[in-house]
């Protein structure tokens, strides 16, 4: 296929058709970096197997990135399996992501534990202040919809943090407690937010996710 191309193909058709595992395809002005958009130098590689991403000072893979995240290129996941690759050490290395358990164990920064650990804390105080939240008739219309709001974000912040704890616990058992305390939390919000959305229906006339 004439290189032009197959450079106005998106990646998944470049790679499919590119056929050789082998070739790589390189950074330039007609083909950017999948990663990084690196269009200025060849410094970026990738083929069907492999995306080697520079490390460089125009261009440079997301930083937020750890080991085991993945990115998602034209519907298709990369996983980040090494930080110093490539003949100077300095490519991050991605390889397609094979929906299993990461090759590579993956441990919680202690950043990220102390982050979410804050967060959750902040959460149960507004959990607090949701299930303080008694009766909603007797309410003004200003408090009972700062009430509502509150119910609501405390509701949706506790499924998140649920979700996060859960993908954390097995990597850190430590942090079990405070997954329980949160699914706790959960349950009770979840009633409040039940009694809120009763309200809504019957008195405010509200469908649905409405306010
Ligand atoms: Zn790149």
């Amino acid at each position: 296929m004439a290189y032009e191309d197959r450079n106005s193909l998106p990646l998944g058709d470049a790679f499919v058709s590119s056929g050789s595992f082998s070739r790589y395809n390189r950074s330039s002005k007609k083909t950017p970096c999948p990663v990084c958009s690196r269009t200025k130098s060849n410094s970026c590689s990738w083929n069907n197997d492999v995306i080697y991403c520079h490390q460089g000072s125009t261009n440079s893979p997301p930083q937020h990135l750890r080991i085991g995240d993945c990115l998602e290129i034209d519907g298709k996941k990369w996983a980040l399996v090494s930080k110093n690759a490539g003949f100077t050490g300095s490519a991050y290395c991605f390889r397609p992501d094979r929906g299993k358990v990461k090759n590579i164990p993956r441990g919680i920064s202690k950043r990220h534990k102390k982050e979410v650990v804050l967060l959750v804390k902040e959460l149960f105080a507004l959990v607090e202040l949701s299930l303080a939240v008694m009766e909603f008739m007797t309410d003004s219309p200003e408090v009972l919809k700062r009430s509502l709001y509150l119910i609501d974000s405390a509701f949706s912040q506790c499924k998140e943090a649920r979700q996060t704890l859960k993908e954390m616990v097995p990597h850190d058992k430590k942090l079990k407690p405070l997954l329980m305390l949160v699914e706790d939390a959960l349950k009770q919000v979840g009633c409040q937010k039940q009694d809120a959305d009763y309200f809504r229906k019957h008195y405010l006339g509200e469908r649905d996710g409405e306010l």
